[in-house]
């Protein structure tokens, strides 16, 4: 066993070329730029998505193989993984990239809704650690990446609810790296800042903030955030370097840095301003 300084043993030298990935969310934006990525990079890839035809789709483009799953069963996700290990062959990437999204403050929150968010966003990624993690720490090789956000760490008045899954999904990476360290597995978290893909049509507008004006708004935002591809290559470089943390996006990089550089008092301010996204 190393020590803290010791490199992971596959540092570096995880082969892609005989590597096979199960990307999570695979049909659409930062999952299927990923599972693209990947592929480029001589992977095999395992398209898996809650839509059949999506994941399909990006299977066929990345001449991989596509299952359709909840990632937010649990059962479904140990099912996958004993299929996949025994169909497909061992896997050494793990991408939990499925998500969705929500806006509206605490009180307009159901609790149903709560949960839905969370069982998909935290749960969903704990799922595929859990189905896939025996077989990589058995072997004493693998990489896990795990999708967080920029609101991972950035707090926002009327994201609670999807801050508090990427916080979660955040703290659990950071203490999965540490966990499977001595396993030779390696653990990144991605934040990326705003991403031109389709989360919107799969986010849940709340309370005061369901209405055209708020959803046109915000359409028009994510419509001038930045390319899933640029998800994708942080994703890679994570693997490759074995990053802890890696923010996506040039607002997501900045807020990193400020998180651990401003006093809490700002922070708490900022989070309170209009600017920033108070209320
Ligand atoms: P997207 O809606 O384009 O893609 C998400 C994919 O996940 C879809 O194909 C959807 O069918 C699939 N999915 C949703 N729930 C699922 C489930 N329970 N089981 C299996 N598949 C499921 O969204 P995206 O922007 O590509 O989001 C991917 C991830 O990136 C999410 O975790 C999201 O929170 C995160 N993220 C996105 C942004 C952004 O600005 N788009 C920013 C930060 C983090």
């Amino acid at each position: 066993m190393g020590n803290i300084f010791s490199p992971r043993k596959g540092l570096g030298t995880l082969d892609f070329k005989n590597s096979i990935a199960v990307v999570t969310g695979a049909g659409s934006g930062i999952g299927r730029a990923t599972a693209l990525r990947l592929a480029g990079n001589g992977v095999t890839v395992v398209a898996v998505d809650l839509n059949q035809d999506s994941a399909a789709k990006t299977a066929h483009d990345v001449n991989g193989v596509s299952y359709v799953v909840d990632t937010s069963d649990a059962k479904q996700m140990e099912t996958l993984a004993n299929k996949v290990e025994s169909e497909v062959g061992p896997v050494t990437i793990l991408v939990n990239n499925a998500g969705v999204g929500m806006t509206g403050r605490f009180l307009d929150v159901s609790l149903d809704d709560w949960l839905w968010i969370q069982n998909i966003n935290l749960n969903g990624v704990l799922n595929g650690c859990r189905a896939f993690g025996p077989y990589m720490v058995k072997r004493k090789v693998g990489h896990v990446v795990n999708m967080s956000s920029g609101l991972g760490y950035f707090p926002r008045a009327t994201e609670s609810s999807y801050c508090t899954t990427k916080a979660g999904v955040l703290m659990f990476s950071q203490c999965l790296r540490a966990d499977w360290f001595k396993e030779n597995v390696g653990v990144s978290a991605i934040c990326p800042g705003v991403i031109n893909t389709n989360i919107i049509n799969a986010t849940k507008f709340l309370g005061e903030r369901n209405n055209e004006r708020e959803l046109t708004a915000t359409k028009k935002l994510f419509a001038k955030g930045h390319s899933p591809e640029v998800v994708a290559k942080a994703v890679i470089n994570s693997i490759r370097y074995n990053r802890a943390v890696v923010p996506a996006g040039v607002e997501a990089s900045i807020g990193w840095v400020l998180k651990g550089m401003l006093p809490m008092v700002v922070q708490d301010l900022a989070t309170r301003s209009k600017f920033m996204g108070g209320v």
